[in-house]
């Protein structure tokens, strides 16, 4: 399939040693098209988290191989390793992960930044952005002046900012209310919409609907896939 961008092959991750060993990834093999949004769900401890780790080159694989854009990430250096989580890569993490000293806006336009666009049109992108997630009015406020929900849209407008291959979502709507879930919801289905690559790990049954596609995964290994009839509609 020429337009997958995302492949990983008998991917495997261990922690630890001997008797303490945890195979935390077992052999998952997976592959994402352009634009597709896949879901990611199973119980706590099933290895979610860490296999986005590993499609994000936080962590480094036990075996296997990892795809992007028809790269392949498992035997790139640290620094090409960087260079493609800054130039590639969207993180949206549970507990936000904001720069706290940092207003709304200025948080946006970091990963711009740091991907090498000049101020002027990191701080464009950055304000377009803000506006796309709803929170023009919030540009100046620093993340303890907004609310959980406007936090995690702030953290979403973030992750897109250096126009990133493939989102990347680990329990984005573990910490907010319902109402909040629905924004980040209609925020996702927008992303949708306009072509964005994303992989959601999710508890979210509503989230998990809005997916092309749901995989679930227990004790490290994919177990089944859904796909959704309707999905991106
Ligand atoms: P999930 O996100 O699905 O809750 P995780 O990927 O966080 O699951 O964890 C999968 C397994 O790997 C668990 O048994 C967890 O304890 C273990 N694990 C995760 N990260 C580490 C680590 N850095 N060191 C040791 N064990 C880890
Ligand atoms: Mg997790």
């Amino acid at each position: 399939m020429s337009d997958v961008v995302l492949r990983t092959g008998a991917l495997v991750k261990d922690f630890g040693k001997g008797a303490a060993r945890v195979r935390a990834v077992d052999e998952v093999d997976l592959a994402v098209r352009t634009g597709e949004t896949v879901a990611v769900m199973g119980p706590s401890g099933c290895g979610k988290s860490t296999l986005l780790h590993l499609i994000g080159g936080m962590v480094r694989p036990t075996a296997g191989e990892i795809e992007l854009a028809g790269r392949r990430a498992d035997t790139m250096s640290e620094r090409g390793l960087a260079r493609l989580r800054r130039d590639r890569l969207g993180f949206v993490f549970q507990a936000f992960h904001l720069m706290p000293e940092l207003t709304a806006v200025e948080n946006v336009e970091v990963p711009a930044l740091l991907a090498g666009r000049s101020p002027r049109v990191a701080r464009a992108l950055a304000v377009d952005l803000l506006k796309r997630v709803g929170l023009t009015d919030r540009a100046g406020h620093r993340p303890s002046a907004l609310s959980g929900g406007q936090r995690q849209r702030v953290a979403i407008a973030r992750a897109l900012s250096n126009q990133p291959l493939v989102v990347l979502a680990d329990e984005p709507t573990g910490n907010l209310d319902s109402a909040a879930t629905a924004d980040v919801l209609r925020l996702f289905g927008a992303l949708h919409q306009a072509g964005q690559t994303l992989v959601v790990v999710t508890h979210d049954a509503r989230v998990a609907a809005s997916a092309d596609r749901v995989l679930t995964m227990r004790d490290g290994a994919l177990v089944d896939q859904t796909v959704l009839a309707g999905a991106g509609a």
